[in-house]
């Protein structure tokens, strides 16, 4: 685990008091009973804590106060305030903030908890900053299904808002080691669950309250799974109708040029194979979609790391979980 390396482990988290905080920012912490507790500790005084989530590591903060969603802003940099996804632990918690109709409640009991992320009409008088939805009539849910979030969500009895725990337009987390070098002491607690099994963010859907629904950021729940769940299939005039900022074209950035669809690498590339293109590192020797998608930021992270000027990355098939890993490599290139 990273975490042996870093001194601030072994500290013992009885400090943590009603005071609030006791470790200095950018402390990383196994997780476990004591540390979650200390989680909830340091999200109830309105602090950041890193969290293990099956997709990425989120930055959370309780969504229901505006000082705390600021705060989340301010440790990823973000130049603009785009919604925040809020997680929360169950159903039930969900429908306190949101207004669910059939569809919503048979895409909730199909998917979560897991890496579906809804975009519901926002119920009124739910506690809920006004910042976390900056401004838009819905509200975007998650019920995260990793043991570790799962935990901090019911011990600090708080929605949480969680974008990924990076400086805003940075490759996204997915183990502590990529959240301390991105974030460092901009974040209050980090939570080591070691690597997130599935890698990449949730999929995002519409609803729209008169009928249709759209895929509002492809991920690990891909668009067949879910229209076979609401026996209809996604149009792109709903998706044109329903309103989601903050997908920007130059995302996941690693900080030199990236080319797409390469077989073979330059002198000077790092090369991220797939299949048969074997590469520095591969997403998938054997082509399995799903350990790409799990492998993508780990490799990307490497890329940025090595000493060569640029990275050339191989094909991948643009279906299943393919289109996911292929919406965020656009936007590593752009
Ligand atoms: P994340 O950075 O993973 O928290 O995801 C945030 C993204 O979710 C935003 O940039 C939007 O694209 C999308 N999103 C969040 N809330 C809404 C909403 N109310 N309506 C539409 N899209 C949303
Ligand atoms: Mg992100």
């Amino acid at each position: 685990m990273e975490c042996s390396a870093i001194a601030h482990c072994i500290m013992s988290t009885t400090e943590i008091s009603g005071q609030g905080p006791a470790y200095p920012a950018g402390t990383i912490l196994a997780a476990d009973d004591a540390s979650i507790a200390a989680a909830a500790a340091v999200l109830a005084h309105g602090g950041t804590v890193a969290v293990p989530t099956e997709t990425v590591y989120g930055l959370a903060a309780r969504a229901d106060q505006d000082a705390s969603v600021a705060a989340i802003y301010r440790a990823k940099g973000r130049p603009d305030f785009n919604p925040l996804i809020v997680h929360v632990p169950d159903i039930a918690a969900a429908e306190r903030l949101a207004l669910f109709d059939d569809r919503a409640r048979l895409l909730a009991a199909a998917f979560w908890p897991g890496a579906l992320t809804l975009v519901l009409p926002r119920r009124e008088g739910a506690d809920l900053a006004a910042a976390v939805s900056a401004g838009l009539p819905t509200v975007a849910l998650r019920c995260p299904a990793h043991l570790v979030m799962q935990a901090v969500l019911r011990a600090c009895g708080l929605p949480l808002a969680a974008p990924s725990a990076n400086r805003s337009g940075a490759i996204s987390p997915t183990r502590a080691a990529h959240v301390a070098a991105s974030l460092g002491d901009r974040v209050d607690l980090v939570l080591d669950g070691g690597d997130t099994r599935q890698g990449i963010e949730s999929t995002i859907v519409g609803l729209r309250v008169d009928g249709g629904w759209a895929v509002l950021r492809p991920g690990p729940i891909t668009p067949e799974a879910i229209a076979a769940v609401l026996g209809m299939e996604a149009s792109d005039h709903d998706r044109a109708k329903i309103e989601a900022p903050g997908q920007l074209a130059s995302h996941y950035a690693p900080g030199k040029p990236v080319r797409l669809n390469a077989s073979e690498a330059a002198a000077d590339e790092f090369l991220i194979g797939f299949g048969h293109v074997a590469g520095d590192t591969t997403l998938s020797a054997t082509a399995d979609l799903a350990e790409a998608a799990a492998r993508l930021y780990a490799c990307l992270h490497a890329g940025a790391a090595d000493p060569r000027p640029r990275i050339a990355i191989a094909p991948i098939p643009d279906a299943g979980i393919g289109i996911a890993i292929n919406d965020r490599l656009r936007r590593a290139a752009a």
